[in-house]
């Protein structure tokens, strides 16, 4: 059985990937609206990912015994700027992830829940891919700067993502 302040940890890092999917399906919309359907493609994988680890944590925290308690989901922005800006948004949003993860982290271990800890190696690791995947793509983009084509370039190969 899974202890209480465990637990709580775990149901409000199930809200934030859960905040972090709407947040990224609404990164989509702006895309869209800035037709740029690669962008917006590749913020819709990304936020069925996050659906992903928020199922990842409803399991575990099942599988431990505890009880699942959803959260409120945040109204995100409708308006984010540019593509640089998202991705800029996108990055500190990932950065803020991996904070919270690794006070979960911490947590687990004073809390002695090694099981917790062992768990959250998968989205230590996860949360590295994910810095640098929005960091590579915000370096193409300031690379980018004015030039449409290769705005229009780097949406084709976006458009490229599975899953
Ligand atoms: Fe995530």
């Amino acid at each position: 059985m899974i202890n209480d302040k465990v637990s709580k940890a775990l149901n409000e890092q199930i809200a934030l990937e859960f905040n972090s999917a709407y947040l990224y399906l609404a990164m989509a919309a702006a895309f869209e609206d800035q037709n740029l359907p690669g962008f917006a493609h590749w913020m819709k994988a990304q936020s069925q990912e996050e659906v992903g680890h928020g199922m990842r944590l409803f399991g575990y925290l099942v599988d431990r015994g505890g009880r699942v308690v959803l959260e409120a989901i945040d109204k995100p922005q409708a308006d984010f700027g540019s593509p640089v800006d998202i991705f800029t948004q996108s990055l500190d949003h990932e950065r803020k992830v991996t904070a919270s993860i690794h006070k979960l982290y911490e947590l687990a271990g004073t809390q002695k829940d090694y099981a917790t800890q062992t768990q959250l190696h998968w989205f230590i690791d996860e949360q590295v891919e994910e810095e640098k995947t929005a960091e590579e793509i915000l370096d193409q983009l300031k690379a980018v700067g004015e030039r449409p084509h290769l705005l229009l370039m780097l949406d084709r190969k976006l458009a490229e993502r599975g899953s």
